[in-house]
């Protein structure tokens, strides 16, 4: 049996950058869904579909192969073959990626393809849905949150690092935005496992969330 750990939190609280980092220290793979959604969403950018019809985008789901391969470790998302890894980073992607998550067919493609990962590798997975929908079963469940004000000031540190001109409000206002999204939608919604350790990292370093979660790991594996 394979040793599953689940990572879900709102945008921007950390959670890749935690996963990477407690998969990294315990050999497992990383998981990474919502690049998943990502690369879905700039096939509909692409294809120009209107992100509020839900019709067409059920249509333009037929036409998405989503697939992840690993090159030193790092996961790449393939669609249709093609690998889109350094194309969804960008907040069109990600605005996207949100709004058209909450369709039924986008999101039954991808958990199967997730639940399959899973069963085959030890797996630290995250996104908006693991703990609850994709491994409801699995051996250590995290909510990692953090203030919308300091998910923002992280954002745009990164941002600024990058040379790209932003508002740290305008940020803030579309975490706020797509958190509410992601909280409010009929399938699947984001909430926290009623068997989850409920992480705010506001006031934590990353090494203290990522020693807190390999504690949660070991204790579970009984080391
Ligand atoms: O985590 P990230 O910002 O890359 O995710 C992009 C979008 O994909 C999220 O805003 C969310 O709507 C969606 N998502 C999801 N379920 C997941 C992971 C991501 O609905 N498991």
């Amino acid at each position: 049996m394979s040793f599953n750990v689940a990572i879900d939190g709102p945008a921007g609280a950390g959670k890749s950058t935690v996963a990477k980092a407690v998969a990294a220290e315990r050999n497992y793979i990383y998981v990474d869904t919502g690049a998943m959604y990502r690369a879905m969403a700039l096939y509909f950018l692409r294809e120009g579909t209107d992100k509020s019809d839900e019709a067409a985008v059920s249509r333009a789901c037929k036409h998405v192969e989503v697939t992840i391969s690993y090159e030193d470790g790092a996961q790449q998302v393939l669609l249709n073959g093609e690998n889109v890894s350094g194309l969804i980073r960008t907040e069109e992607v990600g605005n996207m990626a949100s709004a058209t998550s909450g369709y039924l067919p986008v999101r039954e493609k991808l958990v199967e393809l997730q639940k399959n990962l899973a069963k085959r590798a030890d797996v630290v997975m995250d996104g908006r849905d693991i703990g609850t929908c994709v491994l409801p079963d699995a051996d250590v469940k995290v909510y990692l949150t953090a203030s919308s004000l300091v998910r923002a000031k992280r954002r745009y540190k990164e941002l600024v690092e990058k040379g790209v001109a932003c508002d740290l409000s305008e940020i803030e206002k579309d975490i706020i935005d797509r958190d509410y999204r992601d909280m409010h939608r009929e399938h699947s919604p984001l909430v926290q496992a009623e068997d989850a350790v409920y992480l705010d990292s506001s006031d934590m370093t990353l090494k203290e969330v990522v020693d807190s979660i390999l504690n949660m790991i070991d204790k579970k594996r009984g080391v």
